[in-house]
């Protein structure tokens, strides 16, 4: 294999909308020891930077979140020499005032996954990586700015629950989440954001909600409420709200536009050169 060290400053791992317009473009495999990543490698340029592109479910979409190589996309990235990550995700409100196109810069995640391995340190050397603040706030800080800029509903900070999947919640699970504290449902930025960590890549999750998660219902007096078999302020009759798979790419083909974006004007502002702490998030890991 040639020597792909320093091939990519920065890279993106998304799906629709993600996909900005590079130049110079060449397709690169790396091989990992982890397997094959989730597809061959874009690389490009883009005013003056190296960029990578990895399609998180595969060129078809064929990979479902719980079977995605997450070890081998963050491997090949730091192999590339990526020190940045911008990560799309399409996820369920769980918030009332998260509505269908909003942004979120995630902070915060709670992991319900079961069966993915999410450590590249499995024995021998032992790392107990910190994620007290999992995301990079100079990224989350960057990209709030420039969606503020576009006139985009976007928040900074949110609790992102990440779901094994490939199924949707059930109405009990959903209510827990708002329990806990939830902003936002979805199914891949765990392992990814914590993998990133162990790799001391600046990690940046943004959230785009594309449905209302199955706790909602809408009562034709007072719009969305919790959903019960009456409403608990009109006792009005409540419309159950179902999750489905049209609706979510429905909302995420119309959002593609302002996704693309927001990333190509958030990206032309990162210091490529910066030394960020997640850059030593190893320094007091290791035993
Ligand atoms: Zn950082
Ligand atoms: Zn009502």
């Amino acid at each position: 294999m040639k020597n792909i060290e320093g091939t990519a400053d920065l890279a993106i791992i998304g799906g629709t909308g993600s996909d900005i317009s590079l130049d110079n473009v060449e397709e690169i495999k790396v091989y990992t020891p982890y397997g094959s990543t989730s597809a061959a490698i874009t690389i490009g340029d883009f005013k003056g930077m190296k960029i990578a592109y990895i399609p998180r479910h595969g060129i078809d979409h064929s990979i479902p979140p719980h079977k995605i190589n997450f070890r081998a996309n963050i491997w090949a990235l730091k192999k590339l020499g990526v020190k940045f990550i911008i990560s799309p995700s399409a996820v369920g409100s769980l918030k009332k005032t998260h509505s269908k196109g909003n942004f979120i810069l995630v902070d915060q995640y709670i992991d319900r996954t079961k069966k993915r391995t999410e450590t590249f340190y499995e024995g021998g050397q032992l790392c107990h990586i910190e994620q007290a603040d999992p995301y990079c706030e100079y990224l989350n800080n960057l990209f709030f700015e420039t969606g503020q800029e576009m006139n985009l509903d976007i928040q900074k900070g949110g609790v992102y629950i990440c779901i094994e999947g490939p199924r949707f919640s059930t109405r009990a699970e959903s209510q827990m989440f708002r329990q806990w504290g939830g902003d936002i449902v979805g199914m891949t930025t765990y392992p990814e954001v914590v993998l990133s960590a162990e790799k001391e890549i600046c990690y940046c999750c943004v959230a785009m909600v594309t449905d209302l998660d199955v706790w909602a219902g809408e009562c034709s007096e007072c719009g969305i409420v919790e959903y019960a078999q009456k409403c608990e302020n009109c006792n009005g009759t409540v419309n159950k709200l179902s999750v489905n798979v049209p609706e979510v790419l429905e909302t995420m083909v119309k959002n593609a536009e302002n996704l693309k974006k927001m990333l190509e004007l958030g990206i032309q502002k990162i210091d490529m050169e910066r030394d960020c702490h997640c850059h030593h998030s190893l320094t007091n890991a290791l035993l």
